[in-house]
């Protein structure tokens, strides 16, 4: 993957693994779920998104507070990739971009690609503004008191 440019449409006329490395960044909608601590029930496999979050995530942003250098802090931080989409879609939200894609379903309309505005997931109530607690804030064994519907 290079570096480049968003080219119109993107998303609908290339494969994931054709994607530049602008383009594939573009595909985050800026939800924040994936920076959400999770339970997974070792017997089902189901999991559930908590609404306890990554000591680096920043609330009001709804963004990683040290994005660039942030293995430095959370070395299990994951990178998603065109080749490990795959393996990661079973926990990420229905709404992910990542995951609407891989899955050959469309972005929503309130995709910043598709609204051209960031603000437009928030907007629309998909993203975790001003909606979490920082892990340092609560016990592990508390987290599943903080379940949300993803
Ligand atoms: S869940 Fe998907 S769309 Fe949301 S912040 Fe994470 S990678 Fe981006
Ligand atoms: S390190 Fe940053 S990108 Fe990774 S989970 Fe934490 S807040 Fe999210």
């Amino acid at each position: 993957m290079s570096d480049g440019t968003l080219s119109p449409r993107f998303w609908e006329r290339k494969r994931l693994d054709q994607m530049n490395r602008a383009e594939w960044e573009a595909l985050c909608d800026g939800c924040g779920k994936c920076c959400l601590n999770k339970l997974e029930d070792e017997d089902t496999g189901e999991v559930a998104l908590t609404r306890v979050a990554c000591r680096l995530f920043d609330d009001s942003t709804c963004r990683c507070s040290q994005y660039p250098i942030r293995h430095q802090f959370v070395p299990e931080c994951i990178v998603m990739t065109p080749r490990n989409i795959g393996d990661h879609a079973y926990w990420l939200p229905d709404t992910c971009g990542y995951k609407r894609l891989w899955q050959g379903r469309p972005l929503e309309p309130w995709h910043p690609l598709i609204s051209g505005r960031t603000d437009s997931v928030h907007e629309a109530g998909i993203s975790m503004q001003h909606r979490t607690v920082s892990e340092f804030e609560v016990a592990d064994e508390d987290w599943e008191d903080h379940i949300i519907d993803d």
